[in-house]
């Protein structure tokens, strides 16, 4: 059985080899929160503009200033003023932080590091010549990349373009990722459900999914395990960019997504990987989009999207294929799992003096959303481990990246 690393990478391959770059729209920066770049964001000017006094103080020569050096102070600069006269041998001049350097001066001596009387300036700690300055372009020179194509725009990235007045920008378009549950127990969320029926809690989860991976959820609602019901919604989320379906990929009598999808010519790439939860999870080539038939228990259909569907849908919203984040911490209490499969368990991890420790929780397997709620990571148990003791290293995976 296919390996999650060998099937995630079986994944990417398929849906890069499928897919041509999603058209493009502009949005202003703070719209593009979460969208992908599309074409780079060239810094306007030199970063920063000017030689920049990062400290209040005394812009001065270097050379000058010896310990207990008297300069006699000339005038004063606060940030935005333009530096109208220069520091010359035996002067300086009163710089505030963000204030551009006065011609002649090279280095700031703090204003802590000094005594003053009158315009008389004493200084108590000498400087190295570009002390407490940084120099024009020295962070970044006009017409480099400030922020580029295919990145993800996040917090950090609109500063970038922020700072070099990029008030719009050129991001991709959002693939469409029709979603579908299946299942005749399966009812609405705003629907009082009957004693055996359940709420329809995968639709909701896999919404918020696509919408962090960079998709447009199109909620197809719930399909019956009746052919007739599955084949036309099958078909309905064909016309979007990709379907995502939970449940019904199982061995029962009732999992009817795969016959439906061979019907309408599915090319089946995988449809079980060596993990548990999730095992018999389907990923198809049909009508040239992209499937996932994600199994119903609602972690696996959370798991199985994070470490099969995400990729898909990033790679369809533009950005380029991205490694799977792990970390490392140290198992707090010993494991036991069935050899063959990799396990991803809900688990708690803490940081306790600065390392990372990790124990897994009690749950009652992959129909157990509580669990998981509990949960800020997946810790992983390698298919060739039975049991793994408490204070060996592991690997977790954020809840989410
Ligand atoms: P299946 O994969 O269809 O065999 O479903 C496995 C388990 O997941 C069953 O207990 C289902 O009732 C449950 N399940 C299936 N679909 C959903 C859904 N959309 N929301 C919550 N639970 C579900
Ligand atoms: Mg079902």
């Amino acid at each position: 059985m296919l390996s999650y690393e060998k099937a995630r990478e079986t994944v990417t391959a398929r849906v890069e080899s499928l897919a041509a770059k999603p058209a493009l729209e502009s949005v202003s920066l703070l719209e593009s929160l979460g969208r992908i770049l599309a074409s780079d964001i060239l810094s306007d000017r030199d970063y920063p503009p000017f030689h920049r006094s990062i400290r209040d103080g005394y812009a001065v020569r270097a050379a000058d200033v010896h310990e207990g050096a008297t300069l006699n102070c000339i005038g004063e600069l606060k940030a935005g003023d333009s530096p109208l006269f220069a520091v010359t041998s035996g002067t300086c001049i009163q710089i505030m932080t963000g204030a551009a350097l006065p011609e002649g001066s090279d280095a700031v001596v703090m204003v802590e590091h000094t005594q003053r009387t009158g315009d008389q300036v004493i200084v108590r700690r000498p400087v190295r010549p570009g002390q407490h300055v940084v120099r024009r372009g020295s962070e970044q020179q006009a017409g480099e990349v400030a922020v580029a194509a295919g990145k993800r725009m996040e917090f950090v990235e609109i500063a970038a373009a922020a700072q070099v007045g990029a008030a719009t920008a050129s991001v991709y378009r959002k693939p469409r990722i029709a979603i579908l549950s299946t299942g005749d127990e399966v009812v609405s969320l705003d629907s009082s459900p009957g004693p055996f029926q359940i709420r329809n809690s995968n639709s909701a989860s896999l919404a918020a999914q696509v919408s962090r991976s960079g998709g447009q959820p199109v909620m197809l609602g719930n399909a019956k395990d009746q052919l007739d019901d599955l084949r036309a919604k099958i078909k309905q989320g064909l016309q979007a960019d990709a379907l995502i379906l939970s449940g019904g990929v199982s061995m029962g009598k009732y999992d009817l997504v795969e016959p439906v999808l061979k019907e309408l010519g599915a090319e089946f790439v995988f449809d079980a990987v060596a993990i548990r939860p999730g095992k018999p999870v389907v990923f198809a080539i049909c009508q040239g989009k992209p499937v996932f038939g994600l199994p119903g228990n609602p972690v696996s259909t959370m798991v199985t999207f994070e470490l099969f569907a995400r990729p898909a849908i990033e790679l369809l919203s533009g950005e380029a294929a991205r490694e799977l984040t792990s970390f490392e911490a140290i198992l707090a209490e010993a494991v036991t799992e069935k050899p063959g499969l990799t396990h991803f368990l809900p688990a708690a991890l803490s940081w306790p003096n600065l390392s990372p420790r990790v124990t897994a929780l009690r749950w009652q397997g992959s129909g157990d959303i509580v669990a998981m709620y509990r949960a800020n990571c997946l810790l992983i148990v390698p298919a060739d481990r039975e049991r793994i003791e408490s204070g060996e290293r592991v690997h977790v995976l954020p809840r989410s990246p």
